[in-house]
């Protein structure tokens, strides 16, 4: 069972159990949402396995009771990715943290079940790239938790870090089935149904293209990873007896910069990406204006800040190897572009 089926992350993970000939149970919040799932019925009609879907929402508990029936082998990948919001609680700690207390508490009272792996983030063992100069060596590893977010600052990380200690807790009190946690950083790549992606990895690229970004990129220091390289992690979290733990999934330590300089170099003529970027004393200045999550703690400790983390666990124990950063950024430009989402 997968829940957040429809999601950026979650269709290229549906992808490979589809071709894997596995029997998919899409946990979603609308079944005849034809925008959200025409793209898994293509896949499906397309593949050797099979989907079924199954109407759940993260805040109403037992929904999910119907779809994890008979399954062995639960996804978590649904929470809400979105770093502009108005309230926090209501938008992104509830769904996150009552939504992985639903999904889990179903999956302890589902005697098929036996492995669990959550969709947790990067985000629950840092909030700013200057985290990484406090972790030890100044690199994050799985050993480290996030300790600087909260309700009022970058409640999104806040949200994924309470979900994954709840996800663990949880796991503890119970001993049928294993928890394996993948931590994802910054996730790019073509999107399979870019048309109606909430994601914010979406939004990012979009801003882009659009001129948003035209005077220069916020060049902050974060970590990329592919959403094919990062569907396989999930694969192997989910089939390999020995995966363990949590998983940092990131393919390339990186920055906005040298992503939007990639872009640049193929697309500048016909779109307005930046290469250059935006002094930090200016973004102080402005970026709280422009967009409310760029405040100026977010730009001290964010801006020309270099980001680390240690991808060794995934490549050791999960077999992973990572696509080069260029195919990442070209290709979800390119799928962007091919839907009409980039103009
Ligand atoms: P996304 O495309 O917006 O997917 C979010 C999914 O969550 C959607 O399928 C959405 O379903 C579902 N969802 C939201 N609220 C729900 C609710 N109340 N009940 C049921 N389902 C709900 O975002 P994404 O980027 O793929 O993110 C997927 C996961 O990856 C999240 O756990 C996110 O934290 C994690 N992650 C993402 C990144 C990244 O850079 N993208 C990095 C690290 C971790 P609807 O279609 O019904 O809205």
């Amino acid at each position: 069972m997968v829940t957040g089926a429809t999601g950026y992350v979650a269709g290229w993970l549906v992808k490979k159990l589809l071709e894997e000939g596995l029997t998919v149970h899409a946990a979603v919040r609308d079944p005849k949402n034809k925008t959200k799932l025409a793209h898994l019925d293509e896949l499906a009609a397309n593949s050797a396995g099979s989907i079924k879907y199954f109407k759940a929402d993260l805040l109403q508990p037992g929904s999910y009771a119907e779809a994890m029936e008979g399954c062995e082998l639960i996804y978590h990948t649904a929470s809400p990715y979105t770093l502009t919001v108005n309230n926090p609680q209501k938008e992104l700690i509830d769904p996150a943290l009552k939504g992985t207390q639903n999904v889990l508490s179903q999956a302890s009272e589902t005697p098929s079940v036996k492995r669990v792996v959550v969709t947790s983030s990067c985000a629950a063992i840092y909030t700013d790239a200057s985290d990484c100069e406090n972790a030890p060596n100044g690199v994050l590893t799985e050993d480290v938790w996030n300790t600087t977010a909260s309700l009022s600052y970058q409640p999104y990380s806040y949200s994924k870090t309470l979900a994954e200690k709840e996800a663990w807790k949880m796991a503890e009190a119970q001993d049928r089935w294993d928890l394996v946690v993948v931590n994802p950083c910054g996730v790019f790549g073509p999107a399979l149904n870019a048309k109606a992606s909430t994601s914010e990895s979406t939004n990012i690229m979009k801003q882009m293209a659009d001129g948003t970004m035209k005077m220069g990129v916020p060049n902050i220091g974060i970590g990329v990873v592919d959403v094919r390289d990062l569907a396989e992690a999930h694969f192997q979290a989910g089939y390999k007896p020995e995966a363990n733990g949590r998983n940092i999934i990131a393919g390339h330590n990186t920055s906005f910069l040298e992503m939007a300089q990639i872009l640049h170099r193929k697309y500048a003529d016909k779109y307005r990406v930046p290469d250059k970027a935006l002094p930090k004393w200016l973004l102080t200045l402005v970026g709280p204006i422009v967009n409310k999550a760029i405040t100026r703690p977010f730009v001290k400790k964010n801006v020309t800040v270099e980001w680390k983390a240690d991808n060794s666990k995934s490549k050791r124990e999960l077999g992973i190897t990572y696509r080069p950063l260029e195919e990442t950024m070209l290709d979800d430009f390119q799928a962007l572009i091919s839907a009409g989402v980039i103009k």
